[in-house]
């Protein structure tokens, strides 16, 4: 047989594609396999004549021989290590179609993979046709010329990644027998993708969970009858479904290392496999649409669903679909890498794997006949591992042949989109952006700097003074040309938003403007000179101009809300500092509020310390004489929830990227009490348990087990550990029981803390649990029904400028990230809870009724509805960021969205915490708001969406409550929102230096004590 192929490839080689499939002769089939892949299929109907069997190979192996089993097993699940073992068996049985290698490491050190699959031809000269795409990306190095002939001879890179979202196990199973296919088969079709498109594969994105998902999937297997259900704990090392919600952050290395190979590959299309829907939805989003977007790739979205919809409908195949899933606006997804990037990016939603076989019923919303539904999915069907393979792995060959056919199309429109991004720099409005080294939170510019070069947006540095219009620019600053083809990074990313409550409701964030969300300083170049300035390449990573001036044995480091504060408190742990409590003069420098003084510093210790991180000193020969208190070094505790680990990494990984050391653990601890002894600070972020909460009691092991035997779950515990059996178990954190959250015993124990000197601090929802609880007299909880604000920037206007928290903010107002809730009343000034006429008022503080849907009729005009943003102008000077060209249009408005989207996000705060019984309010208890939103509605919104303003009004953003000795820090913003938010980072650090120092600063006697 190893001679026929080679006889079939010389074939291939000599004659076109199409030819040469009308003379290969049958190709032998692998009949085992075959079989099986009937035997396993549910249901008839979910089949093609592209999956209903395997070709043959004498060197190819094919999973079942490699595996044991064929893809689509039910009741069985592959380790990400063998899946990227038979990646590997692949290129080594086949070197002449197909290359294997790394793209980096995960957190917990596993190894990312590749596979390129292409003809022959391609393969030898893989970098040629490397080079090819990389000459059509910048139409500053490639003439016209150059790209028309390009245009008929690179090909296209099709660039297939599954597996982030780790329970979605088909996608990885899926992308096996793909492969195979694509290097085995001679059909016309496959020859067709091989010949004319480069399929690269990442068939897991997140590896380590994925290795956690299948050993969690064989743990229940073995344990759930007699030990109780063992849920996904984690997925990776941070978070879980978020996960596919870094592709601005960037933290996470999965984020990173497929932004690498983007970068360097520069593929056309990145098609990214889910599962979440009934049974195949092809992604074009209902829009709204991200307004920095090409209008080419709008159109690219639609014509690669509407052909993998229409392919599978003339087959018959049920439930292939489009439009009526997700939004298509915020640039956050993993896709959205290839739209910042100007090639395009889409998704699958796939019925689930399972793996083991079960039945689909779904509602009548689901099933009913629609212009975007022409073949919808079935009442009923029979489903498994196999029909899942069957649906995508035909979807994606279709989509795979229908870029071959048309790969001039999608070349030719990626040329375009990049030459219009370079055009926008002759033509503007927008020439380019200057970000002013020296600025306030200079080494937060720094930062933001080389976050954006690894995403591949170039910077300059000015070499000396220039003036276009009215932009300053002064030698170092860091400039990002408007004539590149990654401008549409800054586009995407800097533009303000303004999403229409009238539209349909968002998927995600509404607003994401980066220089808002990191409170930096970037200023827009309207005027096209500043591509003349004097510049040069930044070709590393920057750092701010750090280090010491002055001589004498006192230093003091202003404080700048710069993040690496907190890094250096850290480092030098074993240094003593004070902060100063007030601003002061010393050897002719202005200092801030919370300053740090070092008295009798060693200089060379603190000195390269300073340079390293950015930051700047100055030396004097005595302390300044102003009031300071200890900044001690505190023993951090972090809890999360066992039932929620979803949201807490993004704090964790702040603290972890900051050098702030803590003791990491479960919820149930905190019952074992005498927490003051243990720690000083306590971290309870967003997702916590709230007292009486239907999980409160944990996982209480009987969902499998009642669910297959109809038995009360074993009343044991049930452990989360490594084993020999189990080696992904047991990571971040591990357990020998995980039932159960914080209980009675707990917010005792967690109350006593704080009354005994601790400090609390809690974000989003857990903000909201010790008001609901009646444990913080002066702060109430509120949800009101007619507020709509989906992760979107308001203004937070700082109300006591003296409160450690808020040190080295030199401004009255912060842009914050503020995601639905929860809403706190703290007094000052807060009016009491209104409603909007006409909508249902919350009863008593509980889970509001919202608004009914939006009404009745589709409005197909929604973004012609614009929202009065309110300009962001520190500075005072009557010119708002981004405000040109003016957004200030229609002033009409049409109805409303819903309340909630659809996937991740939200304030998930729905269920209000109860009391425990014995457990009351320290009468003492002293309430200081700290920043809160603004009186007037209008005030509010910078970027994003808001409605129902009025129910902020005056409402609290940072509440230091102190009760006995302790006190509580409540964040009703998103501090650490998806390491995006790095404007706010310093108060959450703030609030862990001055741990036992809040209530410096605080005046005698304030209006906001209740
Ligand atoms: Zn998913």
């Amino acid at each position: 047989m190893k001679r026929a192929v080679v006889i079939l490839f010389a074939a291939g080689l000599a004659l076109p594609p199409a030819l040469s499939a009308q003379k290969a002769p049958a190709q032998r089939q692998d009949s085992a396999y075959t079989a099986k892949i009937h035997e396993y299929l549910q249901d008839p109907r979910i089949t093609t004549e592209l999956v209903d069997h395997l070709p043959a190979s004498s060197t190819v192996p094919t999973p079942l021989k490699f595996l044991g089993r064929i893809v689509g097993t039910p009741g069985e699940l592959t380790h990400a290590r063998d899946i990227h073992r038979y990646m590997e068996a692949i290129a080594k049985a086949a070197p002449n179609r197909a290359r294997f290698w790394t793209i980096g490491k995960t957190e917990e050190g596993r190894d990312m993979v590749l596979l390129a699959i292409a003809d022959e031809q391609t393969i030898k000269q893989l970098d040629r046709y490397k080079g090819m795409l990389n000459a059509l990306t910048d139409p500053r190095k490639t003439s016209e010329a150059d790209a028309q002939r390009l245009l008929h001879t690179a090909k296209p890179v099709y660039y297939i990644t599954s597996g982030i979202h780790s329970p979605e196990f088909g996608g990885p199973e899926m992308l096996m027998e793909l492969a195979y296919r694509l290097v085995v088969e001679e059909t016309p079709l496959i020859q067709n993708i091989r010949n004319n498109v480069i399929t690269l594969i990442t068939p897991v994105v997140e590896v380590d969970g994925r290795e956690k998902a299948v050993d969690t999937y064989y743990w229940n297997k073995k344990y759930r009858q007699t030990v109780g259900q063992l849920p996904l704990m984690y997925w990776g090392k941070y978070v879980q479904h978020d996960n596919n919600r870094d592709g601005m952050g960037q933290y996470l290395d999965l984020t990173k290392n497929i932004t690498r190979v983007t970068l360097d590959w520069t593929p056309t299309i990145l098609h990214d496999l889910h599962e979440a829907v009934t049974y195949l939805y092809a992604s074009t989003g209902t829009g709204p649409y991200n307004e920095q977007i090409d209008p080419i790739t709008i159109d690219e979205w639609w014509m690669l669903a509407k052909n993998d919809v229409m392919e599978m409908t003339k087959r018959g195949v049920p439930g292939v679909w489009t439009y009526g899933f997700y939004d298509g606006w915020v640039p956050n997804y993993l896709f959205f890498i290839a739209h910042t990037h100007n090639a395009v990016g889409r998704f699958y939603e796939v019925q689930s794997y399972g793996p083991d076989n079960y039945e689909v019923k779904p509602p009548v919303t689901t099933t009913s006949r629609e212009w975007f539904r022409p073949n919808p999915p079935l009442p009923y069907i029979k489903w498994g591992a196999r029909n899942n393979t069957n649906i995508q792995e035909s979807a994606i060959l279709f989509a795979l042949n229908h870029v071959a056919k048309n790969k001039e199309m999608y070349l030719e429109n990626y040329w375009l989109k990049n030459k219009r991004a370079v055009a926008k720099g002759a033509t503007g409005p927008i020439y380019g952006w200057v970000i002013p080294a020296v600025q306030h939170a200079k080494q937060n510019a720094a930062e933001a700097v080389n976050d954006l070069r690894r995403q591949g947006l170039e910077f300059d540095v000015a070499t000396s003074a220039f003036t276009a219009g009215k932009v300053q620019i002064k030698p170092g600053d860091y400039i990002v040309r408007g004539d590149q083809p990654y401008r549409t990074i800054a586009d995407m990313y800097f533009a303000l938003q303004n999403f229409s409550p009238a539209n349909p409701a968002p998927y995600d964030d509404t607003g994401w403007t980066f220089p808002l969300m990191r409170n930096l300083t970037v200023l827009e170049a309207t005027d096209k000179s500043l591509l003349n300035a004097p510049m040069k390449k930044v070709t590393a990573d920057v750092t701010a101009p750090g280090g010491i001036t002055g001589s004498g044995s006192v230093i003091v480091v202003d404080n700048t809300s710069d993040n690496n504060l907190v890094t250096f408190r850290f480092r030098l742990a074993s240094v003593k500092m004070q902060a100063a409590e007030d601003e002061f003069e010393a050897d002719g420098h202005h200092f801030s509020p919370g300053a740090f003084v070092i008295a009798d510093a060693n200089r060379a210790q603190v000195v390269p310390v300073l340079r390293q991180l950015g930051l700047s000193g100055y030396a004097m020969a005595s302390v300044p004489s102003v009031k300071t208190h200890d900044l001690d070094v505190p023993r951090i505790g972090y809890v999360h929830s066992w039932t929620r680990t979803q949201d807490e990494g993004w704090v964790r990984a702040a603290l972890d990227h900051y050098g702030v050391p803590y003791a990491y653990f479960g919820e149930p601890k905190l019952k074992e009490g005498n927490l003051r002894a243990k720690y000083d600070v306590i971290i309870w972020p967003h997702g916590g348990t709230p007292n009486g909460a239907p999980n409160a009691g944990g996982f209480g092991g009987g969902r499998g087990a009642a669910a297959d035997s109809g038995k009360p779950a074993p009343n044991v515990p049930i452990p989360y550990r490594r084993t020999a059996e189990f080696q992904a178990l047991g990571y971040p954190d591990s357990t020998d029981d995980i039932r159960g959250a914080v209980g009675a015993d707990g917010y005792k124990a967690l109350y006593e803390f704080i009354q005994q000197g601790g400090t609390l601090i809690t974000e989003g929802s857990t903000a909201a649990i010790l008001p609901q609880m009646k444990l913080t007299p002066g702060v109430s909880f509120e949800d009101p029904a007619t507020l709509f604000a989906r992760g979107t920037i308001l203004r937070g206007v700082i109300t006591d400028r003296r409160s450690p928290l808020v040190y080295g903010y030199d401004r009255g107002e912060v842009p914050v990230y503020f995601n639905a809730g929860p809403v706190l009343n703290a007094g000052a000034g807060a009016p009491p809870p209104v409603e909007v006429a006409g909508a249902p008022a919350a009863p008593n503080g509980g889970q509001a009724a919202r608004p009914a849907a939006r009404p009745q009729g589709q409005n197909t005009t929604p973004m012609a509805t614009q929202l009065k943003l309110s300009p962001w102008d520190p500075e005072h000077t009557g010119e708002g960021y981004g405000m040109l060209p003016s957004t200030d249009s229609a002033a009409g408005r049409g109805g409303r969205g819903g309340a909630s989207g659809g996937g991740g996000g939200g304030f998930g705060g729905n269920f209000t915490a109860q009391p425990v019984p014995g457990l009351t309010a320290d009468p003492a208890a002293r309430t200081r708001v700290v920043m809160q939103f603004p009186a007037n509605p209008a005030d509010m919104l910078l970027s994003g969406t808001l409605e129902g303003g009025q129910t902020l009004v005056n409402r609290a953003q940072l509440v230091d409550e102190a009760i006995g000795q302790g006190h509580v820090v409540m964040f009703a913003i998103r501090p650490f929102w998806r390491w995006q938010t790095q404007g706010t980072f310093a108060m959450g650090f703030n609030a862990i230096l001055n741990w036992n120092d809040l209530d410096a600063g605080r005046a005698g006697k304030t209006t906001t004590d209740r």
